[in-house]
């Protein structure tokens, strides 16, 4: 049996690894982990930190394309209510890479246990990956997460300091204080973003562009 880690590269998924890892050893643990190419720099130093502590390489399986190729590809930028980015950049590249296998595998997410409906509406969608949530069988928060690493003398990703994910810079899910915080800490991201805003013609929240928010924070 292959043990499966959706790896995303933040404090969940990182110490669901570390749990996996040590419950059922790392001979047949994997680290699948899908980049966007719009992750913060400091990703890099932190995926390479857990995949020398756990002791597995991370397998990084691409779709071929980042975040900023995809939405000039579609000429529409994903929101919270169409957030295509996901299936077309992590989703469908670990679906290609599941029909590779030739042996059992069962897959393990970093849900929280504040994330109980969100694993609930991931076990309807996908009743063939067999899924585990190990933070929720322990009764986890993301909190203990980032914890239970530092504890472990892992530096949390640098993206902690300005949000509480490590999630695409900016990710399109993200709200009005969450792209306040994308203008003030990661102006280049916002820019490019209020720039596709502006050539396609619709905004990533719902009621004001980029623009209007920059004037609205100045
Ligand atoms: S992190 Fe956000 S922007 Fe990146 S793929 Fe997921 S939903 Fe899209």
């Amino acid at each position: 049996m292959k043990h499966i880690v959706l790896y995303s590269n933040g404090a969940q998924s990182a110490y669901t690894a570390y749990f996996v890892a040590k419950k059922y050893g790392t001979k047949n643990l994997v680290l699948l982990y899908n980049p966007t190419g719009a992750e913060h720099p400091d990703s890099k130093r932190f995926a390479s930190d857990i995949s020398e502590l756990i002791g597995v390489e991370i397998t990084e399986i691409s779709c071929g394309m980042d975040l900023w190729e995809l939405i000039e590809k579609e000429k529409f930028i994903p929101n919270p209510r169409a957030a295509f980015c996901t299936r077309q950049l992590k989703v469908i590249p670990a679906r290609k890479y599941f029909k590779t296998l030739k042996e059992d595998f069962r897959v393990y997410l970093g849900y929280t246990k504040d994330e109980k409906c969100r694993a609930e509406r991931f076990l309807e969608a996908n009743p063939d990956l067999n899924a585990r949530f190990p933070m929720i069988e322990k009764d986890l928060s993301a909190e203990d997460a980032k914890k239970k690493l530092i504890r472990l003398g892992i530096k949390l990703p640098e993206s902690y300091l300005y949000f509480e994910h490590n999630n695409c810079i900016p990710c399109v899910k993200g709200g009005k204080n969450y792209f306040k915080q994308v203008l003030k800490y990661f102006p280049k991201q916002y820019q490019k973003m209020a720039e596709l805003e502006k050539r396609f013609g619709h905004t990533v929240l719902k009621n004001i562009s980029l623009e209007e928010l920059t004037k609205e924070v100045a």
